[in-house]
């Protein structure tokens, strides 16, 4: 495995790397490693001949300034991970150097009602900042495939979105969510739980099993309710637990029985903030 401080460096690294038969993947990250990391890396190198994982923790996209700065760091361990999985190349640049000319008064893009709704609405300037190393990181590999998880469904969404706004010519393959044996969605974040609270977290699967399991045309707002009631009776702090539509996130309290629906969550555990989401519509 080669590692990459420079952006010029691996640009030009890969530049000189690629052509017709030397797809590049890209599995971009904020480190901490878990297992869901590690599906995005296998399924890069199952379709692409060059696999770059990157790491970075983005400070631009956190508008809570001490969950940067609890927010988990394992180098050491993460390397090894990528390298016994087969990555080819490691890029972990410092923050100057993706940022330039400093994290204030960067550029800003138009996501529309996706920075409204959801994530957007409960983390002012998350999706800006998301989008703001995005850019870089894509303009630095300039993948012909790029490999995210379903875990941040919205997130897929905004990538989408900057890929076709912003013209770049990069396939965006949304990977499974990775969870634990109880249902928990596997996260970073999760190391900052105890075991009891890992356990209790197993919930918020829980929460979205029940939503699945209780769909029916009609009004959805009794099941909502109920869901809220198995987190709150575990003593969660809830954002927000809602349905929505799979491909523009409108939000609806009502089913026909046809239209493909998501339910997202987003709940705290003591101050440790986990997201979740599940397909819940399924043909009837
Ligand atoms: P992060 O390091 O949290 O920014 O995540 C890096 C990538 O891994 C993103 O595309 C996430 O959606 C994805 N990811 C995080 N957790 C999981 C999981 N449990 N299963 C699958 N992918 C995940």
């Amino acid at each position: 495995m080669i590692l990459f401080k420079d952006p010029a460096l691996i640009s030009y690294y890969l530049d000189s790397h690629r052509t017709q038969n030397t797809s590049i993947g890209f599995v971009p990250t904020m480190g901490a490693l878990h297992p869901g990391h590690i599906s995005l890396l296998e399924q890069s190198k199952k379709e692409a001949y060059i696999t770059v994982c990157s790491i970075f923790v983005n400070p631009t996209q956190f508008n809570d300034r001490k969950d940067y700065e609890k927010y988990p760091v394992t180098i050491e361990e993460d390397i090894q991970k990528i390298e016994a999985v087969g990555t080819d190349i490691l890029f972990l640049p410092d923050v100057s150097a993706l940022y330039e000319n400093g994290t204030h008064n960067l550029e800003h893009y138009d996501i529309g009602y996706l920075e409204t709704v959801l994530e957007g609405e409960f983390r002012p300037g998350h999706f800006q900042g998301v989008c703001q190393v995005m850019y870089r990181l894509l303009k630095t590999v300039k993948p012909a495939k790029l490999f995210m998880g379903q875990k941040d469904y919205q997130q897929s969404l905004v990538i989408q979105q900057l890929l076709n706004t912003m013209k770049i010519n990069t396939d965006l393959i949304v990977c499974p969510t990775f969870r634990e044996k109880n249902g928990l969605a596997m996260s970073s974040r999760n190391t900052r739980l105890s075991e009891k609270e890992r356990e209790a977290a197993g919930s918020i699967y829980q929460a979205l099993i029940f939503i699945k399991d209780n769909m029916r045309p009609g009004s959805l707002t009794s099941i909502k309710e109920d869901a809220k009631k198995i987190l709150t009776g575990k003593g969660f702090r809830i954002d927000y637990i809602e349905i929505a539509d799979a491909d523009t996130l409108g939000l609806t309290d009502s089913w026909d029985g046809q239209q493909r629906l998501v339910a997202l969550a987003a709940v705290f555990v003591r101050d440790v903030r986990l997201i979740d989401n599940l397909i819940v519509s399924c043909e009837l």
